[in-house]
């Protein structure tokens, strides 16, 4: 990627990104209903059926991605300004945040097949084993990693030997809020890095099918810690460290449509509050006159606490459905997305 002057980016972002229509929704014959204006970084949205007194809806956003938005550009709106932050030794945190099947994993993980389907992780990892490559002789670069997921409010590592093993949730006063036993992986490049992203995104589908859940149904979080020493002319050394956190959130839909009910409606009712959480704690950080942020009100935003707000950077991506057919879940999603802004 080329180099390009750093801009100041503000404390939260958030973007919306339609993905193309699917094959079932044209054998569907449904209608799209976006309307997606770059210039103005709007989405209008046409209900389906509409009365005279129902007018289309327009939402803006920090910027907005239309069905044949790529991955690259993408990444260079939305995640890059933070991983050039997190190598400077700042936090930052991107979630994906949307109704299943609207593209949260398709645009944090990426379909593998070709470079050009990489999703905001891979190409993470590309730029920041570039950085490192291109640093100077008296600056040295450690990266580390973890991958979890939190399902019904219980952390589960992505990378451990034991993938149902319930991990417990600690707080210190040197290092703040941790997962206890949660495996760390020192990384050298991005192929190993790339390699261990699959892996545990094949442990979070094979987990969910283990006890029979949907993997849509947890949140999963990808952390990469960067570590760098710089000695200086004196001999004196100056160490930073930066966590980026990436995050796929659970499916956004309500619960009503597929009649949820006992363990599922338990679920449900933990995703929906530890999303309203995460909603509240952003709106409460672009609010900036909150005395206080309901972090502790769930795992989610215990976990990321430390690179939520402060210093650091956010970027919400919100996906939807260009289909008619998911309105509703599309209204719902915007909504929460404007509300964070
Ligand atoms: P989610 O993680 O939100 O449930 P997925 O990322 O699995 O949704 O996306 C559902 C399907 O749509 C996948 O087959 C994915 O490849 C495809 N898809 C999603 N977003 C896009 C996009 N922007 N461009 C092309 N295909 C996409
Ligand atoms: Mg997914």
């Amino acid at each position: 990627m080329p180099e390009e002057p750093q801009q100041e980016i503000e404390n939260v972002r958030v973007v919306v990104r339609s993905r193309p229509i699917d094959k079932a929704e044209l054998d569907a014959n449904c209608a799209n209903v976006l309307k997606i204006d770059k210039f103005n970084r709007s989405i209008t949205v046409i209900k389906p059926n509409a009365t005279a007194n129902e007018p289309p809806k327009t939402y803006f956003f920090d910027n907005v991605f239309g069905e044949d938005s790529s991955q690259i550009d993408l990444y260079v709106d939305t995640a890059r300004p933070i991983v050039d932050k997190v190598l400077e030794g700042y936090n930052g945190t991107i979630f994906a945040y949307g109704q299943t099947g609207t593209g949260k994993t398709y645009t944090m993980s990426g379909n593998s097949e070709s470079p050009q389907t990489k999703g905001i992780i891979p190409n993470t990892f590309a730029h920041i084993f570039g950085h490192i490559a291109k640093a100077k002789d008296n600056q040295k670069f450690l990266v580390r990693v973890s991958y979890m997921e939190i399902y019904n409010e219980e952390v589960r590592d992505l990378l451990g030997k034991e993938l149902n093993k319930n991990l417990e949730v600690k707080e210190r006063a040197d290092i703040g809020v941790y997962v206890k036993d949660l495996s760390g992986y020192v990384v050298h490049n991005a192929d190993d890095l790339e390699n261990i992203m699959k892996l545990g995104n094949k442990n979070r589908a094979v987990g969910a099918t283990k006890m029979n859940v949907e993997s849509s149904r947890s949140h999963a979080i990808f952390s990469i810690t960067v570590e760098s020493s710089e000695l200086d002319e004196t001999g004196e050394q100056h160490v930073k460290m930066g966590k980026l956190q990436l995050v796929d959130l659970a499916g956004s839909e309500r619960q009503s449509k597929t009649q949820a009910s006992g363990i599922r409606l338990k679920e449900a009712t933990k995703i929906n509050l530890s999303l309203s959480v995460l909603g509240n704690v952003i709106s409460a950080l672009v609010d900036g006159k909150s005395t206080h942020i309901p972090y502790r009100n769930s795992k989610l935003t215990r976990l990321l606490q430390d690179s939520l707000g402060g210093n650091s950077k956010t970027v919400m991506c919100a996906t939807i459905s260009p289909a008619d057919m998911n309105y509703v879940e599309t209204i719902s999603t915007l909504r929460y997305a404007s509300r964070a802004k």
